[in-house]
């Protein structure tokens, strides 16, 4: 099987155009050499060049696999706002090799924090630095979103056997026996050996795979900023999480880039008009500080900051509407054939977890292990994404509906909201500590 892929995936690069925008290491493979690449035996198509399909590519090229990548934008980036990164994540990226450059660049929170936003009581604390170290192997860091995918665009830009496109959207697919197919909407037609959709929460891919429909308008809005903590006065500076709920909202606050900035995110229900696929809705924010307005002062003390400072480079609010889809119910919507969904595009889900990305990472590594057994194996591609698809549905089902969950009790009022704090103050650590996410681990790490 695999020579007859060989074969297959060394004649078909000459159905290409050679004008596609390449970025790598491996400049020696263009799309005018038209020829295999030897010792390497199968080629992975990603749509996506986002924190998934960038983790994807590094994955299945450490897999033996020769890889090419498809990113609709111009030029890879990221937007400007913070992510966290729990042990389970950060394990993985240890494991690829990258823990020097994200030492370099994350910040390490030494505690999470939760806080009552209306009276500012403290609720519980789940102590993080060391204890997580110790208890998962890695620590629990937080990053700015650019960094991330800065540190993963530079690894697999050092990696030989990968091709980046920029401009290059994915329009469509066709699935054979043979081979997977790729049409760009310039058309340019790529055959490789598998399709990895990453093409995050409005997947094309997706959208021919499962034929679904879009996904689910949460009623939900995300405000973001990133200050600089020396423009902020001493008592708003911080270098631990800290997690604000209240009645309809939610605000979280946390140290990126070595702990000298620091990202806020206010979470408030809400519609919002304009295009839901933009991520960068500049909001002057009149109605995230209306709905603070019952809020503890030093939470709107921070909020106040953002308007003051104007956030990153002057930029104060960007404004996002969340969308998700109800938790996967099946492999079958991971993987069919020789086409597999990874990140956002296969299980998008609400923030409250704050593990969207490491789920995508997650998958990038379990499929970096099917993959590569590739290697060994007379084992058909299908098949291989198969055992992908069952490894992976169901953590992320399981994901997707604790962060659906958290969503309501963080948001919680009247007597859920009475309950949830009493549990906090009560058993705050065993209640915050989540050893079913943190202590998992996708296979070889
Ligand atoms: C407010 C908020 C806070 C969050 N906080 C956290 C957190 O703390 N921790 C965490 O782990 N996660 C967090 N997340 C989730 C995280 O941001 C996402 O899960 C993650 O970015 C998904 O990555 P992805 O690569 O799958 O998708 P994306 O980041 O959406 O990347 C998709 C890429 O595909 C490209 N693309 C799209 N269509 C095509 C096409 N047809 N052809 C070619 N390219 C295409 C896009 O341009 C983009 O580059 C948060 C999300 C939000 C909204």
């Amino acid at each position: 099987m695999a020579a007859s892929f060989l074969l297959c995936c060394g004649s078909c690069w000459l159905h290409e155009r050679a004008d596609y925008v390449f970025v790598g290491s491996s400049s020696a493979f263009t799309a005018k050499d038209g020829g295999g690449l030897s010792g390497v035996i199968q080629q992975a198509l990603i749509a996506g060049g986002g924190i998934g399909g960038l983790a994807a590519a590094l994955a299945a090229s450490r897999a033996g696999w020769d890889v090419r990548l498809f990113e609709q934008a111009p030029a890879f980036g990221e937007v400007g706002a913070g992510i966290q990164l729990g042990p389970n994540v950060v394990r993985v990226l240890h494991g690829w090799g990258l823990q020097d450059d994200l030492a370099r660049i994350a910040a390490f929170p030494h505690r999470l924090q939760v806080r009552d936003a209306v009276t500012g009581d403290e609720l519980g604390v789940l102590p993080l630095g060391q204890r997580a170290l110790q208890k998962y192997g890695a620590p629990y860091a937080t990053i700015h979103r650019a960094d991330l995918h800065g540190l993963l665009l530079q690894a697999v830009q050092a990696r030989d056997h990968v091709r980046l496109n920029l401009n290059s959207a994915v329009a469509s697919f066709a699935d054979s026996e043979q081979a997977v197919t790729l049409q760009t909407s310039d058309g340019l037609e790529v055959q490789g050996d598998a399709l990895i959709g990453a093409d995050g929460l409005w997947s094309r891919v997706r959208e021919q795979l499962l034929a679904d429909g879009p996904p689910r308008v949460t009623g939900h809005l995300a405000y973001r900023a990133l200050l600089p903590q020396a423009s902020l006065p001493e008592r708003l500076r911080s270098q631990q999480v800290t997690a604000w709920l209240g009645p309809n909202l939610h605000v979280v606050q946390y140290p990126v880039r070595g702990g000298e900035w620091l990202n806020v995110v206010a979470i408030v229900h809400g519609q919002l008009d304009g295009d839901l696929q933009s991520w960068d809705h500049v909001s002057n924010a009149t109605d995230l500080q209306a709905a603070l307005l019952h809020t503890a002062w030093p939470l709107r003390e921070l909020v106040q900051a953002v308007a003051d400072c104007g956030g990153e480079a002057g930029a104060g609010w960007g404004l996002w509407a969340l969308c998700d889809r109800p938790p996967m119910r099946g492999a079958q919507q991971q993987a069919q054939g020789r086409v597999a969904l990874l990140g956002d595009a296969a299980h998008p889900m609400r923030p409250y977890l704050a593990q969207g990305a490491g789920m995508a990472i997650e998958d990038a590594a379990e499929l970096g292990s099917a993959l590569a057994q590739a290697q060994d194996q007379a084992v058909e591609v299908p098949a291989l994404l198969q055992r992908y698809a069952q490894r992976r549905w169901q953590r992320n089902a399981q994901v997707q509906a604790r962060s659906l969950r958290n969503g309501q009790i963080f948001h919680a009022s009247g007597p859920l909201r009475w309950a949830r704090d009493a549990s906090l103050r009560l058993l705050g650590e065993k209640l915050l500590d989540l050893p079913w996410l943190y202590g998992k681990t996708p296979t070889g790490f």
